[in-house]
């Protein structure tokens, strides 16, 4: 497995800089196995595992790269540096906002939507997740504002539906109905406000978003807005 110089591990999981981290070695703060580290050149073999190996401060050290975790977005974090207001990342530890590689959303939820958001720093896994011939699909649980017509579960399983401004039909969407103004919506794929505007093109808002899946994966019931956890490896599978 790969080997990282101790002080270039610890700097980039966010711990300090790599003369902090030399001070930290130093003072006896970092144990391998029970054992103090006193020397931040050692190299160090990084494995899932570390956490269960290495202390700092007599803490369990942060999880190596490789992180999956799932937060419960609330209403009005954002996912994009480039919208106002507070950040899905002020949600993690703030250590974690200093990691590198860094943590990035998969996908984007909108600021006014709420749910299963899942963020990683494995580009290789955002990547495989967001790739359209993933086929990753996501639910979303939508309150209208009006009565449905009746034609939407139609309309959006046809594959012919046109948003504004675009030149390719949606996919295919399954639509199932709640009552006159509720419904959930499975997409295999994600364009920008998506849900929004394809009530919108058919004479409807959406007055509240929620994402309560992503592939196989749900949104558990004890996860409350503003929360995260990591996944394990099963439920990394699940997503696909
Ligand atoms: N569709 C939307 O309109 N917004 C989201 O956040 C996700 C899907």
């Amino acid at each position: 497995s790969a080997s990282v110089r101790l002080d270039r591990l610890l700097a980039n999981l966010g711990y300090g800089s790599r003369r902090e981290i030399q001070a930290l070695a130093h003072g006896g703060a970092i144990r391998l196995n029970g054992a103090v580290l006193g020397e931040a050149d050692r190299r160090i073999a990084v494995t899932p595992d570390l956490p269960e190996r290495m202390t700092v401060r007599g803490e369990p050290v942060d999880p190596p790269p490789g992180l999956v975790l799932m937060l419960h977005k609330p209403l009005g974090a954002t996912c994009s540096h480039k919208e106002a207001g507070p950040l899905v990342y002020g949600l993690l530890p703030e250590r974690w906002r200093r990691r590198d590689p860094a943590l990035s959303t998969v996908g984007r939820l909108d600021k006014d939507t709420s749910g299963l958001l899942l963020l990683t720093d494995d580009g290789a896994l955002l990547h495989r997740i967001i790739a359209p011939k993933a086929k990753v699909t996501k639910r979303y649980r939508v309150v209208l504002a009006r009565p449905l017509r009746g034609d939407e579960a139609e309309v959006f399983a046809s594959g012919t539906l046109m948003l504004d401004g675009e030149d390719k039909p949606l996919l295919p969407a399954a639509l199932t109905v709640e009552d006159s103004r509720r419904a959930s919506l499975v997409l295999g794929e994600g364009r920008y406000h998506q849900v929004r505007r394809m009530f919108a093109a058919l004479g409807n808002h959406v007055e509240a978003l929620h994402r309560d899946r992503v592939g196989g994966l749900d949104l558990p019931g004890d996860l409350g807005p503003g929360q995260f956890r990591r996944l394990g490896p099963d439920e990394v599978a699940r997503i696909f």
